[in-house]
């Protein structure tokens, strides 16, 4: 067992956090959102994963967690340090590690005892020996700090079967003592662990992120080409799904990807190689088709109504994937402001996402349009004259085609997550378009 402080209860410190602590290891979750900590202390996840809510009580209840402002106290006496703060995007695609930086510092003028600096952020390569550096310049005691890179792989919506079943852990280390530390404290788990150096470490997890964008981006690229020749994307991928060398993960097109990781990993890899004097076509191609995308199907819209004036507008998901309340960089973010600049009238039905929606777009009059937020599919569809799909919750997957023939005023469906089959859509006299397929007729 060891002592862990964890900086950072986002989707990756939180889960890492209470999933140490359900392998046996003391461990501390540090925030500098006070209202965070109290949520937690209370039980309640600040963030929605399956599953999370229950082992935090859990761990809590046995006091191997807790959680704190105050992190003086959990980084003086701990014997691994783990750092999962944002690394957000600036402007010019490179990442921002500010808050990186201020977990280092803090670290540095808190530890009173040997400790190893885990980064499991995802950091431009260098980042790492440099927060070592930063580390030793601003030490106060005489103690050993080290850096260890422990890039995280989980996605969100399944978070903690990520962590505690993951496909392998990426240790990247400079000493003996630190491969052996990281090690140790992830043998609870039993997985296989990839131990190299750090900035393999961190090259790792860039070009696994980029390498899925560029899968989504080019299946889209296709998904395109498809509809222009009279292809069908669906009947591509599960052609292609048998080739054991391509796999059947990640060939489904729809309207790009979003998410807090592959968007700014892409524009950030891009940057580190435009920095070193090379252009990374592939990563660059990916980023532009993805921005493409997005709007591809308020494209095909616009064409064929010509104005979303007045126009009650369904719009089913909001959030960037099903199983989150994440909408960092999601197709609705890009859509939804659209409509409303042509004077939609959008209601809105996301399971968990609207909340977070509504603190960009409140309820009301909004532009020359109007959003409202609905807790049943049915309320959003009714009377509706178009609607669009963006998130492939199974709550939308369920409505049947025949609802929207029901309940719409003009049954006009635009599917960025191509759920249905256009027969059965056809069949229920649906108006459907989706991606990389023909419209119904
Ligand atoms: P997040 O934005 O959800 O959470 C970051 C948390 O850090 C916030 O709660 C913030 O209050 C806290 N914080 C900021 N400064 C702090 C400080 N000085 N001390 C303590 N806490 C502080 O971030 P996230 O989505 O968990 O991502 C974190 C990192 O992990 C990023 O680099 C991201 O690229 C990477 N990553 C994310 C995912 C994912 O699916 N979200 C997956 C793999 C890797």
């Amino acid at each position: 067992m060891y002592k862990i402080a964890v900086a950072g209860t986002g989707y990756v410190g939180l889960v890492a956090g209470v999933c140490f602590a359900e392998k046996g290891h003391q461990v501390t979750c540090v925030d500098i959102d006070e209202k965070k900590v109290e949520l937690m202390k209370s039980g309640v996840s600040p963030i929605y994963e399956y599953g999370l809510e229950e082992l935090m009580q859990k761990n809590y209840a046995s006091t191997r967690l807790d959680y704190t402002t105050d992190y003086q106290t959990a980084y003086r006496d701990a014997d691994a340090i783990f750092i999962g703060v944002g690394t957000p995007e600036q402007p010019d695609g490179s990442a921002n590690l500010s808050y990186i930086a201020t977990v280092a510092r803090q670290i540095a003028e808190s530890v009173e005892k040997d400790c190893l600096v885990v980064v499991k952020s995802t950091v431009p390569v260098g980042t790492n020996d440099k927060v070592e550096q930063f580390i030793q310049d601003f030490l106060i005691n005489d103690v050993k700090v080290e850096v260890a890179s422990n890039p995280e792989f989980l996605a969100q919506g399944s978070a903690v079967h990520d962590t505690l079943h993951a496909e392998r852990i990426i240790i990247g280390t400079e000493s003996k003592w630190a491969e052996e530390l990281l090690t140790k404290i992830y043998e609870p788990f039993n997985l296989p662990i990839v131990s190299v150096n750090r900035r393999s470490a961190e090259m790792i997890k860039y070009a696994s992120n980029d390498f899925l964008a560029l899968k989504i981006s080019y299946m889209n690229d296709i998904a395109n080409l498809c509809e222009l020749v009279g292809a069908d994307i669906q009947d591509v991928a599960r052609g292609m799904s048998f080739d054991e060398r391509i796999g059947s993960k990640f060939l489904s097109a729809g309207i790009g990807f979003g998410g807090s990781c592959f968007p700014k990993d892409t524009k950030a890899l891009e940057y580190i190689a435009r920095q070193n004097g090379y252009e990374l076509k592939t990563v660059k191609a990916a980023i532009d088709v993805n921005k493409e995308q997005k709007t591809i199907l308020f494209k095909k819209a616009s064409k064929r109504l010509i104005t979303f004036n007045g126009l009650k507008v369904a719009v089913l998901g909001l959030t960037f994937k099903p199983g989150t309340d994440d909408l960092r960089e999601a197709a609705s973010l890009e859509n939804i402001p659209l409509l409303l600049k042509q004077g939609a009238d959008i209601y809105a039905y996301d399971p968990v996402g609207s909340p977070n929606f509504a603190k960009v777009h409140p309820e009301g009059k909004d532009g020359k349009g109007s959003i409202t937020y609905v807790s049943n599919i049915e309320h959003a569809l009714d009377g509706a004259n178009v609607c669009f799909i963006f998130t492939e919750w199974g709550e939308v997957k369920a409505v049947t085609p025949e609802t929207y023939g029901k309940l719409m005023r003009t049954p006009l469906v635009y599917d960025g997550r191509n759920i249905y089959s256009v027969k059965d859509m056809e069949d229920a006299g649906i108006e459907y378009h989706s991606i990389g397929r023909e419209p119904t007729k």
